[in-house]
């Protein structure tokens, strides 16, 4: 059902996209539609009309552009694993697929940069890397491809060292509602010329136009590397190691949080990790270090025993073997899709707060009393060296439902005071429109009128970020 703002996708109006796209590449058939109304987030699937799938730039301008001009909404979709509803389409209309825009244009090895088409997954671009010993160093547990990352300004557990999306790109192709075509930064990595629009596109969602190309940024992969897997007495031992950690000018490319009622949860549940190692019913930590040698590494591991030994850790298991380390985190790997195939049939909210490193153990605090107080079952699993944390929160009935939303509510607001944000790396999609304006204050203003700019008729990805017409 159209929103009375928009038009309906009309018979001309598929004629029109099949002129652009080739009648191949428009279906709407109820399995091309269905297989891409719904993330991996437990909000309702919502279908789109038609579903197209461009494959050139100027397809998509022209795509955006017919759109705008009928008042149809256009969603754009990269690979659908968001967390946050944030490709569903919401108000049906186009959905504009980047699937075929699969095309990696090319790799500047001495640059270490690539320039792909957005609908490149970074697992392709990594394997077509590897032999270059080079890798795009944004990845998520997700499938996701480079536009989808940079438009939700993801990050992932090697932020800590690589940092989110947003710090990965240098130059964006964008295409706009009116149907313009533009470049937005270059290949320099010091850039200072003008208003800074490729952050602009980083993480708005599809909603102020399409990410059709990306330059990116490739770092060498890492050659010496040790797992770490460490337990504590308290959380705040944990957390104090994490700091202590960063501190310490040791080459950490992940810092990782799993609240102990996760651990155990995992020694029960996890097919991969149950038997194996079991894990301590305790705050744990999950951590990578980088090292130029051998020898190196074994002195940096040293150092992380020290370090974690002066925080009063229970116990330290670390190594540098390629297959004990994947062991070392296999409950870490596992702890998301757990999740999923325990609680099948549910629906998981995944909370996503950030807040400075100094306030983290405050909030896990926070988190697990509130927990215990509402009687929920929640798990956390949080990127400690970036102050980010999920509590996965699996749902199946509507008191239920209600219960966990006030306790989202509830988080963001405390994780605000705390100095810190609603989300930290999955995007306001649907579920954190509420918390635009207790977090942004007049800015949000500022955010409306830049989308009516980019987006005067309000068609692009409508129903994110902002409530439509809210
Ligand atoms: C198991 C699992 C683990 C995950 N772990 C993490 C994690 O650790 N950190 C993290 O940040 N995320 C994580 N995610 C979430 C997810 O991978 C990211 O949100 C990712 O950015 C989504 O990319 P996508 O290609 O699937 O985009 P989609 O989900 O298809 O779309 C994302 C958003 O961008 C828009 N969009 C898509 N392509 C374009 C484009 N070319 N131009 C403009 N707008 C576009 C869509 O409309 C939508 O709003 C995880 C997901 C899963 C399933």
């Amino acid at each position: 059902m159209s929103h009375p703002t928009f038009s309906s996708v009309t018979p001309a109006l598929i004629d029109a996209l099949c002129a652009i796209v080739g009648t191949p590449y428009v279906s709407t058939r109820n399995i091309d539609r269905q297989a891409r109304s719904i993330d991996v987030s437990g909000h309702l699937p919502h279908a789109s009309d038609v579903v197209v799938w461009a494959q050139n730039a100027a397809q998509v301008a022209q795509i955006l552009k017919l759109a705008s001009q009928q008042r149809v909404p256009v969603t754009p979709w990269g690979a659908g694993s968001s967390v946050e509803g944030n490709p569903i389409p919401v108000q049906g209309g186009i959905l504009l697929s980047l699937e075929q825009m699969d095309h990696v244009i090319a790799i500047h090895g001495a640059d270490m940069q690539a320039t792909v088409q957005a609908g490149v997954k970074f697992r392709v671009l990594n394997a077509e890397l590897q032999p270059q010993g080079l890798f795009f160093a944004c990845n998520t547990g997700g499938d996701a491809t480079i536009g989808g990352l940079l438009a939700n300004n993801a990050a992932g557990p090697k932020a800590v060292k690589y940092g989110a999306a947003k710090d990965n790109v240098l130059h964006i192709q964008v295409a706009l509602a009116d149907g313009r075509l533009i470049e937005c930064g270059c290949r320099s990595i010091k850039q200072s010329s003008g208003y800074d629009l490729t952050h602009l596109f980083v993480g708005s969602e599809g909603t102020l136009g399409v990410i059709t190309e990306a330059t990116v940024k490739l770092m060498p992969i890492p050659q010496h590397v040790s797992a770490v897997l460490a337990t504590f007495p308290s959380v705040q031992a944990a957390i104090d190691t994490v700091v202590a950690m960063k501190r310490s000018g040791l080459d950490a490319g992940a810092l990782e949080f799993m609240g102990a009622e996760f651990a155990e949860f995992l020694n029960q549940t996890s097919a991969s990790y149950a038997n194996e190692r079991a894990l301590a019913m305790l705050p744990t930590l999950f951590m990578e270090f980088y090292a130029p040698d051998a020898a190196a590494l074994a002195t940096g591991l040293q150092q992380v025993r020290q370090l974690c030994q002066a925080n009063a850790a229970i116990q330290v298991q670390a190594t540098s073997d390629p297959h004990q380390r994947e062991q070392l985190w296999a409950a870490r790997y596992a702890a998301y899709t757990t999740c999923q195939q325990v609680f099948a049939g549910q629906r998981l909210l995944t909370t996503d707060t950030a807040v400075p490193l100094s306030a983290y153990a405050a909030l896990v605090g926070y988190i697990e009393a509130e927990l215990k107080t509402r009687a929920l079952r929640g798990f956390l699993l949080g990127h400690a060296g970036d102050g980010n944390m999920h509590v996965i929160l699996p749902y199946a009935d509507a008191a239920t439902e209600a219960q966990v939303m006030a306790f989202n509510a509830a988080l963001v607001e405390r994780s605000l005071q705390l100095g810190g944000t609603s989300t930290g790396e999955h995007g306001v999609g649907l579920g954190k429109r509420a918390y635009m304006r207790r977090e942004h204050g007049p800015a949000l203003d500022v955010m409306r009128d830049l989308k009516k700019l980019f987006d005067p008729h309000g068609v692009l990805n409508p129903g994110k970020i902002f409530e439509v017409n809210g």
